[in-house]
């Protein structure tokens, strides 16, 4: 068996007592060496201060285990685009602000933002927004990266293409202070031919942005079929962007040193529809190893049964 090293981790909350040393033990339990957290409920901005956050002990744990780096994700809520609603706009910004903040504290270098949706006021009004914002968060001193996600383009989504993301960076003034989360479902579903020809959208990426500028890569399967813009994630290997090409990206020359995050589904429980399971134990091991199970999903529920 051929053991790949990777950096490799999934996405995990932040919640409860332990907070961000409960990220990490969760980290740690999956087999992860890098992870991605969200800073509380993805859908809301409710949070906790910085001095509850058990930061140090977080970090020592992660030394312990040899995780060097880490992302977090800013909350979906966030929509810097909406030129519509003042307020929205105001509490994102602010929002962002903290966020930022928090991301320093905790030791990471990378936010990733989901550029936001224009609300039908379209693209060149909601990039203009989303630069305003940037621009009143983002110092010459700002010691994180914004990074933008590559989005699906569902509704009116802004990120869907490399051209949208580049028109953010040229209205941005720190746009040093920028990078691009690559988020494989995404783009699949935006269109791009990742699963074939994932070098020639590098190639394209590159000219218009800078694969440099790639700061972490999400990588999920798609329940869709390329160019759907549904953004519905599935599985490693189980969608329809395949194993192979996911496995293609993810042992990729280029990227060796850049976090490769799992934002993949939890598994339902065939026999109650209530309940589902963590899959990232699995799936982790599964990619280390490098070879397709295809009853990853059965394992996954199996094992969980057995130990509940
Ligand atoms: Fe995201
Ligand atoms: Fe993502
Ligand atoms: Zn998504």
């Amino acid at each position: 068996m051929v053991r790949i090293m990777l950096k490799l981790g999934c996405h995990v909350g932040m919640s409860g007592k332990e907070m961000m040393l409960g990220s990490v033990k969760d980290a740690v339990r999956f087999g992860a060496n890098t992870f991605m957290l969200y800073t509380g409920a993805p859908q809301n901005t409710k949070r906790k201060d910085i001095s509850e956050l058990r930061i140090k002990e977080a970090q020592e744990l992660m030394k312990k285990h040899g995780i060097e780096e880490f992302v977090v994700h800013a909350p979906y809520i966030i929509n810097l685009a909406n030129s519509v609603k003042a307020e929205t706009f105001e509490i994102a910004v602010e929002f962002l602000e903290l966020e930022l903040a928090r991301t320093k504290a905790m030791g990471s270098a990378t936010l990733v933002l989901h550029p936001g949706s224009h609300v039908g006021e379209g693209v060149k009004a909601g990039v203009e927004q989303i630069a305003k914002g940037i621009n009143e968060v983002l110092t010459r001193d700002t010691k994180v990266y914004i990074a933008l996600e590559t989005m699906a383009g569902k509704g009116s989504e802004i990120g869907r293409s490399f051209e949208e993301l580049a028109m953010i960076y040229d209205k941005v003034l720190y746009n040093d202070k920028l990078r691009v989360c690559f988020d494989t479902c995404h783009t699949s579903d935006a269109g791009c031919d990742i699963i074939h020809d994932f070098d020639g959208v590098m190639e394209r990426f590159d000219r218009l942005i800078g694969k440099e500028q790639i700061a972490v890569f999400h990588m999920n399967d798609s329940k869709n079929i390329p160019g759907a813009a549904k953004d519905r994630h599935e599985n490693f290997g189980f969608g329809k962007i395949g194993f192979d090409a996911l496995m293609y990206i993810m042992t990729h020359k280029d990227f060796t040193e850049i976090p490769k995050i799992l934002e993949t589904p939890y598994i339902p429980d065939p026999e109650n529809p209530k309940k589902s399971y963590e899959p990232y134990k699995h799936e982790i091991a599964m990619i280390r190893e490098g070879v397709f199970h295809p009853a990853m999903r059965e394992d996954v529920v199996a094992e969980a049964k057995h130990t509940v």
